[in-house]
Parts: structure tokens; C-alpha cells; sequence
């Protein structure tokens, strides 16, 4: 038998329990709740929930999406996050295989995960995931085989201080808030865990971020005051740079440098 072969099922399914808790994360950060007690309750009738109606996936469907005790609607989000935590968990190990990297981008995709929904939810990027793992991204830094310490530290100076600098001379000639100290911070935590890359992230996600608002102003016609959480698109920017990073700048030196 294959035994490596089972190893990303293995690692989905421990993907969809640390899922199961990001949902947490999620809803409690940027309310400033603690994330440990206490346990998972229901909104609608205040029911603590008992692990056999917690259990990732499995619990939704069996309830089908709504609470045992008062009916009320789970967000189909709560499976949403749990599966895609689970596929990057087994995404990581499929790639990556069982390494030090493996266990990086592991990390790297929850933050992100996290980040994507508290900024999509309330436009809030928390300070315990984007400064918090910043030490983290370090210590990954020091074991990097393709960027080293000193190379993370410089391009979160530059990268962050950079942005600080632009967001204050907008705010000080325009007299409103351009962007938002969240991203910048957010640009800091993935200047340790890209290197380089991270700029590659940001243009990634300038782009995203400018398609999609394209979009809602001229497609779905929201008025120029819809606030568009950059910090989404960051989060898929910097997933993207991380996975193909390499392959896309040796693309673009052979195509615009060698030649
Ligand atoms: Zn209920």
C-alpha cells in the first residue's frame, strides 16, 4: 500500500477541525471575545452546542444548516471555511509533502483564511493574527531554503514603511483615510513569510482588487462609498505569490529580461 498517498486525507481531515475553530476565530477576534471560552453556543437561542452537532462538515448536513434547538439558520460559511482549511491542509502536504515548507504554508493559508473573513465580515484585519505571527513568519525565515532573515526583515520595513509613508502623505493631502493601518500591518506579516515575493503579492492583489472594483461599481452599480476589503485580496495574493511565486518571475525574466 501507498502510504504517503493517504498522508493529504490524513491532513484534510485535520485541516477541517482547525477549520472548525478558525470559524471562531473568525466571528470572535474582531469582536475583541475571547477565542477559548466559551464554548460554541447559538446565536438565535444562546444553546451551547454539543460536540456531536460540531463536528466539521458531517454536523451541518446532518442539521441541515439550521440549529437543533430553535431552528435557526447556520451560515453556510461555517462549512464553507472548514472545507477549504481542510483542502489547504491537504493541498500543503499533496505539494509540499511533509517538510518544514509544508508546515509554512500551512500556517500562511490559516492567517490568510482568517484575514480574508474578518475583512470581508467587518473590514477588520486583527492585530493578533497580522502582528501576532510576525515572530512566527521569522523563525520560517530562519529555516527558509529560498529566503533568508535578513531579506524577510528588509522587505517588511520597506514594504510596510513604505505603504505607512504613501497612506500618510494621501491622508495628509486628501484629509481621508486612503488605507487602512490593517493593510499596512497585514503587508508587514507578509513581507517575513514571502521575502521578496510579497511585492508580487501586492501587485496581485492590486489587480484583483481592481477588477473586483471595477465590478461592483459598474456591474452591480454600489456607489463609489462600498468600501472594498483589500485585505481579501491580499490574502489571495499572497497565497498565489507563495504557491507559484517562483515559477511567475522566472516567466517574467525570461520574457522581458533575457531576451
Ligand atoms: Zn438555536
Amino acid at each position: 500500500m501507498d502510504w504517503f498517498g493517504t498522508f493529504p486525507i490524513i491532513a484534510f481531515f485535520f485541516g477541517l477541525i482547525f477549520g472548525s475553530f478558525y470559524n471562531v476565530c473568525i466571528y470572535r477576534l474582531p469582536r475583541d471575545e475571547s477565542i477559548i471560552k466559551p464554548r460554541s453556543f447559538c446565536p438565535g437561542c444562546g444553546k451551547t452546542i454539543p460536540w456531536y452537532e460540531n463536528i466539521p462538515l458531517f454536523s451541518y448536513l446532518f442539521l441541515r444548516g439550521k440549529c437543533s434547538t430553535c431552528g435557526a439558520t447556520i451560515s453556510f460559511r461555517y462549512f464553507f471555511v472548514e472545507l477549504i482549511t481542510g483542502l489547504a491542509f491537504g493541498f500543503g502536504v499533496y505539494h509540499y509533502g511533509i517538510s518544514i515548507k509544508t508546515l509554512e504554508f500551512v500556517v500562511l493559508a490559516s492567517l490568510m483564511i482568517i484575514l480574508f473573513f474578518t475583512d470581508l465580515d467587518e473590514r477588520i484585519l486583527p492585530d493578533e493574527i497580522t502582528l501576532g505571527f510576525i515572530p512566527v513568519g521569522l523563525i520560517f525565515a530562519f529555516f527558509s531554503m529560498e529566503r533568508n532573515l535578513k531579506e524577510s526583515i528588509l522587505v517588511t520595513i520597506l514594504g510596510a514603511g513604505g505603504l505607512a509613508l504613501i497612506a500618510w502623505i494621501y491622508f495628509k493631502v486628501k484629509k481621508i483615510e486612503g488605507m487602512g493601518m490593517g493593510d499596512i500591518k497585514m503587508l508587514a506579516l507578509m513581507g517575513v513569510f514571502l521575502g521578496i515575493k510579497a511585492f508580487l503579492a501586492l501587485l496581485i492583489a492590486a489587480l484583483l482588487g481592481t477588477i473586483a472594483g471595477l465590478f461592483i461599481i459598474y456591474v452591480l452599480k454600489k456607489g463609489k462609498r462600498y468600501e472594498i476589503p483589500f485585505g481579501c485580496f491580499l490574502s489571495i495574493g499572497t497565497l498565489i505569490a507563495y504557491i507559484y511565486g517562483n515559477e511567475m518571475l522566472a516567466w517574467y525574466v525570461h520574457h522581458y529580461i533575457v531576451h
